[in-house]
């Protein structure tokens, strides 16, 4: 396995058949590191392809070029042949082939000893299926290191105004606009250049956090009005049912975000989400202040993981079966919780 460019750049020295893909439910720096990398890679000359698990989310839709992107679930054929043909695969943002979800994750294993397989991500515990990998739990996105992976190969001039927008909705998501713990000096100049390049950064704002539909504020008042504050264990928990979401017209993405609203208040240092789902069960968002780890407690009973701060995780239980497991394994983690060093 390598870690450097200088080991990896000649293999784009000469025009290759590259396919990018990125985690299942994908969010903006999944999206934005992925279409990015895509028109970087198609500057210098190579065919890429940018696949993506299932579908974009509507609060995401509006990025250019997402509608060159083949979704997995419904062009299966396309997407086989698409990865068959690549010389080079690139993962963006997920540390592990199971964050792809079912089929795919089989399908990619199949394969995946073909491929020349190249690990761009940011998440903890990087499992070992790449050759190339850039792995670096310090940055505050995928998106951050796909700026970087492109200056340090010398073309820090191909970044355009549209993959400057990329980028730049990557970092901003994936920072919570600029205010986690994850965003560093680094972040900020990044962000800078990305600015100086045409993008228009209030418009980014607002078609993210200031368009959201009635139903989905809604719903964001019926899932403030069902926190629930255990100030013993400074947790807050959300929990919305299947019925709850089909009451407010649920739509893929309405929930982005509902999560930290637990966060916010002065006593909570972890917060979860927990969402009854069609297929997958229930899904969990967890998202911690200080040193709280959100990633540990999603990876001991959720199966899941993430970062320190925002992890997620599921579980095939029924909704009231998840919530009671959640209460039942708080108190392993007091003095976690209690101690969190804000
Ligand atoms: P979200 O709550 O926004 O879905 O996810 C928060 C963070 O946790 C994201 O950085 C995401 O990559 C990570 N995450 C979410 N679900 C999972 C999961 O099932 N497994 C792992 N390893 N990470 C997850
Ligand atoms: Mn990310």
């Amino acid at each position: 396995m390598q870690h450097t460019l200088q080991a990896f750049k000649p293999l784009l020295s000469k025009p290759a058949n590259i396919a990018i893909i990125i985690h299942r439910n994908p969010d903006g720096d999944a999206i934005g590191s992925g279409l990015a990398l895509q028109a970087f890679l198609e500057k210098t000359g190579h065919k890429a392809d940018l696949i993506s698990p299932n579908e974009i989310p509507n609060y995401l839709k509006w990025l250019p070029s997402t509608d060159r992107i083949t979704i997995f679930e419904e062009q299966v054929a396309e997407a086989q042949k698409i990865l068959k043909k690549a010389d080079i695969i690139f993962t963006l943002d997920f540390n592990d082939l199971s964050r792809l979800g079912g089929a795919f994750t089989d399908f990619l294993k199949q394969i995946v000893k073909q491929k020349i397989m190249v690990m761009i991500d940011h998440h903890l515990e990087p499992s070992d299926y790449a050759h190339f990998q850039f792995s670096n739990s310090n940055k505050s996105s995928t998106s951050e290191m796909v700026y970087d992976f492109i200056v340090d190969m010398g073309f820090k001039d191909l970044i355009d105004k549209n993959m400057a927008t990329d980028l730049y909705t990557g970092i901003m998501t994936d920072t919570g606009s600029f205010k986690f713990p994850n965003t560093t000096p680094h972040t900020m100049c990044v962000a800078a250049d990305l600015m100086s390049r045409g993008i228009n950064h209030n418009q980014i704002q607002i078609k993210i956090y200031d368009s959201f539909s009635l139903d989905k504020l809604h719903l964001l008042g019926e899932a403030l009005n069902k926190l629930v504050f255990l100030p013993q264990f400074k947790t807050a928990y959300i929990a919305l049912s299947k019925a709850d979401l089909r009451k407010y017209n649920y739509q893929k993405g309405d929930t982005e975000g509902f999560v930290n609203y637990g966060l916010a208040l002065e006593d909570a240092n972890f917060a979860a989400l927990f969402l009854e789902n069609d297929d997958e069960g229930v899904r969990i968002s967890f998202r911690s202040k200080g040193n709280v780890p959100a990633n540990e407690f999603a990876k001991k009973y959720f199966n899941g993981g993430g970062h320190k701060n925002a992890a997620g995780g599921r579980t095939k239980k029924s909704l009231a079966e998840a919530v009671a497991l959640f209460l039942e394994k708080l108190p392993e983690f007091k003095s976690k919780l209690i101690q969190a060093n804000v």
